[in-house]
C-alpha cells in the first residue's frame, strides 16, 4: 500500500532524493567510495557545497553581500549563536509558539530582550499583527512557521529594524524578501534533507558588530572565513540538500512550491471546516499551509483513536498533533503530493460516513 508520511521532522523528503543519497551512501559517483567516507576536504566533497551553497542562493534570489553557510546542530544551536553574533543592547522578539520562546530564552542570556508581543493567550492559534518595535532594538526575530501550532507569517513582515527569521520548517516553501533580514536559518530536517544539518542565510555587513569574544565554534564569520569548512560539516546530509536542492529547481523553484502547497492546504482546510467531526486549532487568517492541525470537533473527542488507526489503515501515517496541542497534525513540506493531501481529506469523509 502506498504510505503518505506527515511526520513533522524529520519528514519526508522526495522519494529520487532519498534514492540519490542511498546511493552515494554505497558508492559515490563511481569512486567505489561511500560518500560518507569522503573526506570533506576532498576534491569530490568541495563541488556538493559550492553547488548546494549556489542552488540555495538562486531559489531565493538572495542578493550580493549574504553568504550561504551549512552547519552541524540544528535551529536550535542558531537560537544561542544569533544573540551571540547580533545581540550587542537590545532585542525585539515576536512569541508565537514554542520555538520562538525557546530562542527568547537564549537570547536573555546575550542582553535586553523585548517581546514585542505574544499569542500566548489563546495557546499560540494566532500571529499577533498590532505591536511596536523599539527602533534601537538590534533585531526583530520571528518564527516565519509555526511547527507545532500550525500558523505561519506567509509573507515577509515590515519592521523598523532588520529580520531574523527561524524558518526551519517553511524554507524553499515560498519566495522570500531576503533584503528585509539579517539573517535566515533552519534545521534541515522539515523542508531541506535529514536531521545533523542547519542552514544559514547571513548578510555579512551586519556581523562583527558585538562587541563581546565569541567562541570561534559560534562565530558565524569564522565559518565564512572557511566557506562552512571550519570544522567536519556534516557530509551526507549537505548532499541530500543538494539533492533536494536540484529537485526543488528542477520543480519550477519556489514560486512552483508555494503555489503546490497552497493547493494542499485548501484540500484538507476545506475538509477540516466542512467536516462536522473535526474543526482547525488555529486561526483562519493565520493557518500554516506546511503544518495543518485539527483536533475533533467537541462530542466527537472520543473518536480520535479510531480515526487515526482508521487513517494509517488506507497508507495515512504520522498526523498525531504535538502533545501540546493534541489531536492530529499533517505536515505537507514540499515533497508531499496532492494526492497526499487528498487521500487524508478522503479518509476523513470516508471516517465520518462510517460512523
Ligand atoms: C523543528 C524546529 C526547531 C528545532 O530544530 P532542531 O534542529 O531540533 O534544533 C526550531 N524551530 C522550528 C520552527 C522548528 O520547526
Amino acid at each position: 500500500m502506498k504510505k503518505y508520511n506527515f511526520n513533522a521532522g524529520p519528514s519526508m523528503l522526495p522519494r529520487e532524493v532519498v534514492e540519490q543519497t542511498a546511493s552515494a551512501v554505497l558508492d559515490y559517483d563511481g569512486t567505489g567510495l561511500s560518500l560518507m567516507e569522503l573526506s570533506h576536504r576532498s576534491a569530490q566533497f568541495k563541488p556538493i557545497l559550492d553547488e548546494a551553497r549556489a542552488l540555495l542562493k538562486e531559489l531565493l534570489d538572495v542578493p550580493a553581500g549574504y553568504q550561504v553557510l551549512f552547519l552541524g546542530g540544528g535551529a536550535s544551536m542558531h537560537f544561542c549563536m544569533v544573540p551571540f553574533n547580533f545581540l550587542n543592547g537590545k532585542a525585539a522578539y515576536l512569541n508565537t509558539g514554542t520555538w520562538a520562546s525557546k530562542a527568547m530564552k537564549e537570547a536573555k542570556l546575550f542582553g535586553e530582550v523585548v517581546e514585542v508581543a505574544s499569542s500566548a493567550d489563546k495557546a499560540f492559534s494566532y500571529i499577533p499583527k498590532a505591536f511596536v518595535v523599539p527602533a534601537d532594538a538590534d533585531y526583530l526575530h520571528v518564527t516565519s512557521n509555526n511547527t507545532i501550532y500550525g500558523t505561519q507569517l506567509r509573507k515577509d513582515i515590515d519592521s523598523p529594524v532588520p529580520l531574523i527569521a527561524d524558518m526551519s520548517s517553511d524554507i524553499l516553501s515560498r519566495p522570500v524578501d531576503v533584503v528585509k533580514y539579517n539573517c535566515i536559518y533552519g534545521g534541515a530536517q522539515k523542508n531541506l534533507a535529514q536531521s545533523g544539518l542547519s542552514f544559514m542565510i547571513v548578510k555579512e555587513s551586519a556581523l562583527g558588530k558585538v562587541e563581546r569574544a565569541i567562541p570561534s565554534i559560534l562565530d558565524y564569520r569564522v565559518h565564512i572565513a572557511n566557506g562552512s569548512l571550519f570544522n567536519t560539516p556534516p557530509t551526507l546530509p549537505i548532499y541530500t540538500a543538494l539533492c533536494n536542492l536540484r529537485w526543488v529547481k528542477e520543480q519550477g523553484g519556489v514560486v512552483e512550491m508555494e503555489r503546490r502547497a497552497r493547493e494542499r492546504a485548501i484540500v484538507l482546510y476545506d475538509e477540516i471546516d466542512s467536516n462536522p467531526l473535526f474543526c482547525g486549532t488555529a486561526a483562519a487568517e493565520d493557518r500554516s499551509y506546511m503544518n495543518i492541525d485539527f483536533v475533533m470537533a467537541p462530542g466527537y473527542e472520543e473518536l480520535e483513536d479510531a480515526f487515526a488507526t482508521f487513517a494509517a489503515e488506507r497508507g495515512v501515517v504520522a498526523i498525531k498533533g504535538h502533545r501540546t496541542v493534541g489531536g492530529f497534525r499533517a505536515s505537507c513540506y514540499n515533497a508531499m503530493p496532492l494526492e497526499g493531501a487528498q487521500a487524508l481529506a478522503n479518509c476523513m469523509k470516508d471516517f465520518k460516513n462510517s460512523i
